[in-house]
């Protein structure tokens, strides 16, 4: 009965007693499912007294577990890949009952091309294919036993029921850093930059704790999708157990999170392919993430080459570092501050970035973001004491005495050593950020070489171009010392590009095959298809800054006195190889290519 109705027929019947709040009360009893589910869902709790079984029950009890989980068990999804016809019914009344954004999608189909076996019989042709059919996929959050999403969330994001096993997602602890869309083998976290949060399926939890079936169960005209109990299995044993299996064909292997989701099928496949095998798309670009990692990664590396070029003076006797290491230490201040000033840039929700240190425990951006950190506040300390010296002419004498007797004159350059190793872990950190995902294109060696690379290259250019800009404005060093020291890193410095730039003509830009990996053919494809631009410019930037550091060293071979070409050819060195490892990284990022459930691409 309707509030509306009711007036209606109090007023006729002359009624002074009528009582709205109760009769509104009353049919607040009377919810629909999804009217209830929505006021749950809002208020973070159950309303329902656990004896009252829902209406619609009797259509689906025998979907849901008779039972609650023991210790030893959790709540997952069985698909029955027999049953599923791809309608969509789950989709729409996922995107439905959770008020999704237009193209935001929580649960979705894609499909299996099977050959089907004959059954055996005895007869010759058993077990030989008879019959080619499709299979759809139906797809959502698998509930893992080890979430990928859980562990690499810096801000600890989500939870694991653990009565339930289900991982859910707190939107109100997101920063948008979509880390976990790379963590999760299934892409199943789903960004909305309206929101600039990312959300996925929960289960519908607080429809299982009043015994209501989640959306996608309910919805299903042909009973597909059912939740089950799963006995828990998280051992290293089990790990090495799933191997390389898979839930369903084309899928990512099952070891990387130990998803919960079953696909069963009565029928012998005698093999199966996903629908969209071979079909990739060029991903996300993440520039702010390509621009940081660069960016520290040039810092850390002029850190490690002024702290070689003093070894060496030390070693030698001889002033070759000249007065570089104030400026050095500055620009490498510089530089590495713009990095991490870009990463904000990246994240949906960046006034809650300070709660970044949370996941320190089983994150890897985590702990990037705080040793980092550390790493730029030693350097900014380091350069603030070596420039002391310099500032002190400005400075009341009290002020000046106080710094005599408290800093030692070593304490910037202590400092400047003790920056290092944080800014080297800290990169190593960055590095295990993409490794960590599993996929192989990201693999440890790929990301290493490639990190590694622009830390030490791209770091010897710039401390080189500083170098030559630092032998020109002063006049009492030693200028054969640094001719020669400039020369030598200039030859290094071209041997290193090149090796780098030939690592990555192997294993990603060169048009002929020269790999057997499946995948990394695949990412080499899309390369030279989809992202020939980015290709070219790789190769143009290699070819300048090459060139440039060959000018350089001949300039100071046959220059008698220092030359502002040197500084200007160094300088275009370092531009171009700065540039080059930026277009190499946006590589990186667009050219990966990994497993996926089937038919999940679109
Ligand atoms: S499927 Fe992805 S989002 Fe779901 S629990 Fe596993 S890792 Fe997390
Ligand atoms: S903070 Fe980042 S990793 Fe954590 S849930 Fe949000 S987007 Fe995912």
């Amino acid at each position: 009965m309707h509030a509306t109705d009711v007036t209606t027929e109090s007023e006729t019947a002359g009624e002074s007693t009528f009582d709205l709040v109760d009769l509104l009360l009353e049919e607040q009893q009377q919810l629909s499912a999804v009217e209830l589910f929505a006021r749950q869902k809002e208020s973070g709790h159950c309303e329902l007294p656990a004896d009252r079984a829902p209406d619609q029950a009797k259509y689906y009890r025998s979907l849901l577990p008779a039972s609650s989980p023991t210790p030893e068990q959790q709540f997952a999804f069985e698909v029955d890949l027999d049953a599923c016809s791809g309608c969509k019914a789950c989709v729409v009344a996922c995107h439905t009952l959770n008020g999704l954004e237009e193209d935001e999608t929580w649960r979705s189909v894609g499909g299996v091309i099977a050959a089907e076996s004959a059954p055996a019989s005895g007869a010759a042709t058993d077990g030989l294919p008879i019959a080619i059919g499709v299979r759809h996929v139906t797809t959502a959050c698998h509930h893992c036993e080890d979430p990928g999403c859980l562990n690499g969330c810096p801000v600890k994001a989500y939870d694991k029921d653990p009565v339930t096993g289900i991982v859910r997602h707190l939107d109100d602890q997101c920063i948008g850093c979509k880390y976990c869309t790379m963590m999760c083998p299934y892409e199943v976290p789903k960004y909305s930059k309206r929101l600039g949060i990312v959300r996925k399926c929960d289960m519908c939890y607080n429809r299982l704790a009043v015994g209501e079936a989640p959306a996608c169960v309910q919805s299903c005209p042909n009973e597909a999708i059912e939740i089950r109990l799963v006995d828990r299995s998280l051992t290293e044993a089990d790990r090495k157990a799933a191997g390389s299996r898979t839930m369903v064909a084309g899928a990512p292997s099952s070891s990387l999170t130990l998803p919960t989701t079953r696909y069963v099928s009565q029928a012998e496949w005698n093999g199966a392919a996903a629908m969209d095998l071979g079909i990739d798309e060029v991903s996300e670009s993440h520039w702010p993430l390509a621009a940081l990692l660069v960016a520290t990664q040039i810092g850390v590396g002029m850190v490690l080459w002024d702290r070689v070029s003093a070894l060496i003076s030390l070693v030698a006797g001889n002033d070759i570092s000249g007065g570089a290491t104030p400026v050095l230490a500055l620009v490498a201040l510089l530089v590495s501050g713009i990095g991490l000033n870009l990463a904000p840039l990246h994240l949906g929700q960046p006034l809650r970035a300070w709660r970044v240190f949370l996941g320190l425990r089983t994150s890897w951006l985590s702990r990037e973001a705080v040793v980092l950190g550390k790493f730029v506040g030693a350097l900014a300390l380091a350069c603030l004491l070596i420039s002391l010296p310099s500032i002190q002419a400005w400075l009341p004498e009290s002020i000046n005495e106080s710094i005599e007797n408290y800093i030692p004159t070593w304490a910037g350059s202590a400092l400047l050593w003790a920056s290092l190793p944080l800014g080297v872990v800290g990169l190593y950190c960055s590095a295990m950020i993409y490794i960590a995902t599993g996929r192989i294109w990201w693999r440890f060696d790929r990301t290493m070489v490639r990190f590694a690379g622009t830390f030490i290259v791209v770091g010897l250019i710039g401390t080189l171009a500083v170098a030559a800009l630092m032998q020109l404005v002063r006049n009492d060093a030693d200028v054969e010392a640094s001719s020669l020291a400039l020369m030598l890193g200039s030859i290094a410095a071209l041997g290193l590009v090149t090796a780098k730039f030939v690592y990555e003509w192997r294993v990603q830009l060169a048009p002929s095959r020269s790999t057997d990996d499946a995948i990394d053919l695949r990412s080499r494809r899309l390369t030279i298809r989809s992202l020939s631009k980015l290709r070219g410019a790789r190769i143009l930037a290699f070819g300048i800054s090459a060139a440039s550091l060959l000018v350089a060293t001949i300039v100071i071979v046959t220059a008698d006195a220092p030359t502002p070409l040197v500084g200007m050819a160094l300088g275009t060195a370092l531009v171009a190889a700065a540039g080059g490892d930026m277009v190499e990284r946006l590589l990186y990022f667009m050219a990966v290519v990994h497993d996926r459930m089937p038919g999940i691409h679109r």
